[in-house]
Order: C-alpha cells, then structure tokens, then sequence
C-alpha cells in the first residue's frame, strides 16, 4: 500500500510529464494566431466601447478592465484595513479613554497619545491629543484589536497615503476623528492638543461608506 507522500511524489511526475507537440504546433503559428486574435478582440471591442461612451451609449458596460483611479474606487472587501479613524460620543468628544493600550502593543511604535482628565467622572480619561504617523504604520490592525472601547477603527475606505512628504502622511487627532477633512498636501498639526469643548466644536464628517459598496471617499 502506497504512503500519502508516493501517492504525491506519483501525481508530482504525472504533472510534470509534459504532451508532446505536433509538428503544427512547434510552428506556434496557432498559438501566435490565437494571442492575435485575443488582443485584436479586445482592443476592438474596448474602441468601440471608449467610442460608445464619448456618444452616451452603452456607459453602463466598462470600456477596459482597468480601474480609472481616483475617478473609479475599487470594491473593498468587509475584512480589507483602511485608514485608522477614531470613532466618537454623541457630544463629538472621542470615545478613547487614553489607556495607551493601543500604543503599548503597536509594533511600529507609531502611536502617540497624551491623556488628560476628563471633566465627566464616569468617564476615566480622554485624549488631550492623539497622533498616528502612517509613514511607520505596517497596518497589522493590532491597535484596533487591542482597544477595549472599540475608540479606534481602520475601516474608512481610504487606502491612498502618498503624500509630499513624511510630514504629510501623519494623522493627527482632528484627522483622525473626521477623516478626509485634511488634504495630504496640508501639514498636519503634530500634537495639536484639544480639550473637551474644543471636541465638541470640531467640524463632523459623514461615517465612512459600508465596506464593499466601492463608493470609497476622495
Ligand atoms: S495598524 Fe499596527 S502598526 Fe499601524 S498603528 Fe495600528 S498597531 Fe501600529
Ligand atoms: S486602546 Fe482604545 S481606548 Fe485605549 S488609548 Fe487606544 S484608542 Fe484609546
């Protein structure tokens, strides 16, 4: 009786024993033609769509498999890690309590926060300021796992983090509490640090889209 490592080692060679070609095939003249004839099909079909579409026609079938980046996004599975973002109370003021979990198990070492007192005694603590430098950040997701007050997510359907400079790809605590209100060419208030009322008047951006729609924000 075979072991299951000769049954593999027998279906290995069986792969690997390869047909022998015709003489019309060592021509490769069909296997030249066939690749013609696929690109050929291609680009005219793409023509005649990139042709439809410039005269409003048929714009709900795509002209060409590429993405047109940033105009077109990309459908993002449930799991897919995004930008970090920081969810908030109802007041506008971050539901982080500054338990510097997060920071503590970040490999990276690319989270930084200063706590202060909350003015709330049933609230322990509160981010006076709250920094992610995105240029060091290996997106492991640990920090999210690790919060115990579901403060900090990666689910903002952003993915893009070019920027001009080391700089411009850091999120500080205005950023990260309404993603999207800072363009990457803008530097970013390092440390900026905010107290409760200041929260509170802070600009709201919508939630993220649900993960999947492919309607991710520019
Ligand atoms: S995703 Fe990982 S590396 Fe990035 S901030 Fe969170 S814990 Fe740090
Ligand atoms: S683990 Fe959560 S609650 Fe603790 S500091 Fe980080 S984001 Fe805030």
């Amino acid at each position: 009786m075979h072991s299951v490592s000769d049954q593999l080692l027998h279906r290995l060679r069986e792969a690997r024993k390869r047909r022998a070609l015709s003489w019309w095939e060592r021509t490769y003249l069909p296997a030249v033609a066939q690749g013609l004839w696929l690109t050929s099909a291609h680009f005219w079909r793409n023509l005649f769509l990139h042709l439809a579409h410039r005269a409003g026609l048929f714009r709900s079938v795509p002209a060409a498999a590429t993405i047109q980046y940033p105009d077109e996004r990309r459908k993002t599975e449930l799991r897919l890690r995004t930008r970090h973002r920081l969810t908030k109370r109802e007041d506008g003021t971050p539901r982080c309590v500054a338990c510097m979990m997060c920071e503590t198990v970040c490999p990276a070492r690319c989270i930084y926060i200063v706590a202060g007192e909350h003015p709330d005694p049933n609230v322990e603590k509160i981010p006076k300021s709250f920094d992610i430098d995105l240029g060091k950040c290996v997106y492991c997701g640990y920090c999210v796992e690790a919060c115990p007050e579901d403060a900090i997510r990666m689910d903002t359907q952003r993915h893009d983090i070019a920027a001009y400079s080391r700089d411009g790809m850091w999120l500080d605590i205005k950023e990260l509490l309404n993603p999207g209100t800072r363009a990457f060419s803008e530097p970013p208030e390092k440390f900026v640090q905010l107290s409760v009322e200041e929260f509170k008047r802070l600009p709201s951006t919508p939630e993220p889209p649900p993960p999947g729609t492919g309607l991710a924000p520019s």
